[in-house]
């Protein structure tokens, strides 16, 4: 066990390798006048930058309002693993959406993927892209489990290659005896996803929209054109999507009271000799087992080891960060034991209780996105793109998402935390097993 402490905030980027790597500093304006638009959308991460790029790519006049910095969220701070796939079991909600529904759901979560390789491509980001991925096995049940994903995406017609890998032929990809096996496929992949993000605001800006950072929208006002207030200035527009997610507070009890914003840690190690990068991940892919919390690593582009892990629904980091994650990052690879670690750094992910990205409205023309449960680099772009569906009249499938019901954590605020914290030992317990 170790003790906990809240996370340091400001209102410029966390201390990550990510701020230390990005191509520039962002530096957008403060909203100091009151304006008009099409759509105004709060919080830069990757839902609301991708909602303001859709929506400038179809020509409507968009505002994108930042509390802090693009990206200074969970969007900037992430394992950069981008994980097709939305949600948990859509079928579970077979009676609201129809099979149709379900099966939609299943082509956003092959589509999602596609959304960042076309970003990269058209906008020139430079942001790392690599594909390939392994997720890797603990006990042999899990490789059951890595068979039946491989059938389960031939059945729903995913085109990239899904391969069974023995511990041996795992070997090729990732080299630690910790593991039995795995499961390879191209169509997972990792970026530096700051660069990223900040990348596509550059795209916004480039096609008309406007982006004021340190602009933390304190009051929504409905109407005909719905109104959103900063400290000091004010945006009216014919609609608003929030995307705030585990950061946006209480501004929206409804959504405050739907999403658990729980944390993840990162550390990245001082750059690795290129032996030694290759002799521990010579596939170059990204990494992830299939515990409740699971550790996730990957190298970046300059060779380091960024390794994740330390789930939880506290909120909180330990207090000693840096040891607790060497340690778990030395079970992986005892070669690392002694690497010097450059960069610690925890960040929120929006939970919701039943594993969907909750979409809705809270208002005809007020939406929101919000609550990934820690797999958000590609369905962000995927919720992203069908809000601004939504908006242009284009397609339902925003429909098929807000028509999932969430409940509100049972608990309230004071005892929602505690209540989860005992229900994440449990599944623990059984990861153990
Ligand atoms: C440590 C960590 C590791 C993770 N690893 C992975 C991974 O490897 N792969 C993966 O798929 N997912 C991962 N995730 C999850 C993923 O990062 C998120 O699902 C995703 O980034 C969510 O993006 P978002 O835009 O919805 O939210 P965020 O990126 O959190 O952005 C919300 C933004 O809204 C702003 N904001 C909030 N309130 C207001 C307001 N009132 N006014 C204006 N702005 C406001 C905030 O400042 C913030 O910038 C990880 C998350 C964490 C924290």
């Amino acid at each position: 066990m170790f003790g906990l402490r809240k996370l340091e905030e400001s209102t410029e980027h966390t201390g990550s390798y990510y701020a230390a790597s990005a191509n520039w500093a962002t530096d957008y304006p403060r909203l100091e006048v009151d304006l008009n638009c099409d759509v105004v959308v709060v919080g830069g991460g990757f839902s609301g930058v991708n909602t303001a790029l859709e929506l400038a790519e179809r020509g409507f006049d968009v505002i994108l309002l930042e509390a802090n910095r693009i990206s200074w969220g969970a969007t900037g701070r992430n394992g950069g693993q981008i994980i097709g796939g939305i949600g948990h079991d859509p079928e579970r909600f077979i009676k609201k959406i129809g099979e149709a529904g379900v099966n939609a759901i299943y082509q956003m979560g092959v589509e999602a993927r596609d959304i960042i390789r076309e970003r990269v491509a058209t906008y020139g980001i430079d942001c790392d892209l690599k594909w390939g991925y392994c997720d890797v096995a603990l006990k042999p049940r899990h490789m059951k489990q890595f068979a039946e994903w491989q059938e389960f995406e031939k059945s729903i017609g995913n085109p990239h290659t899904y391969t069974l890998l023995d511990r041996d032929e795992l070997r090729e990809y990732v080299r630690s005896d910790r593991y039995l096996g795995g499961l390879y496929n191209n169509a997972n992949g990792h970026i530096q996803p700051l660069n990223l993000c900040i990348g596509e605001a550059k795209a916004i800006e480039s096609l008309g929209g406007k982006i004021f950072e340190q602009s933390r929208v304190i009051n929504l006002e409905h109407g005909d054109r719905a109104k959103v207030r900063t400290e000091h200035g004010c945006v009216s527009a014919k609609q608003v999507v929030f995307a705030g997610n585990a950061y946006l507070g209480g501004l929206i009890p409804k959504l405050a009271s739907r999403v658990l914003p729980s944390s993840s840690s990162v550390i990245a190690t001082e750059p690795l000799p290129e032996e030694l990068a290759q002799e521990l991940v010579p596939g170059d892919v990204a990494v992830c087992d299939p515990r409740t919390a699971l550790d996730y690593f990957r190298l970046s582009a300059d060779k380091r080891m960024l390794f994740g892990g330390l789930s939880n629904y506290t909120g909180m980091e330990p207090k000693n960060l840096e040891t607790v994650m060497r340690r778990k990052m030395a079970a992986v690879f005892p070669q690392l034991a002694d690497v010097r670690i450059e960069y610690a750094w925890s960040g929120w992910l929006g939970i919701g209780l039943n594993r969907m990205p909750q979409l809705g409205r809270l208002a005809d023309n007020v939406a929101y996105i919000q609550a990934y449960s820690g797999h958000g680099v590609a369905p962000t772009h995927m919720m992203a793109r069908i809000t601004a569906e939504m908006i242009a009249r284009e397609s339902k499938r925003f429909d098929i998402m807000a028509a999932i019901n969430h409940w509100p954590f049972p608990g309230g605020k004071l005892l929602r935390r505690p209540a989860l914290a005992i229900g994440m030992a449990y599944y623990k317990a059984l990861d153990a097993l």
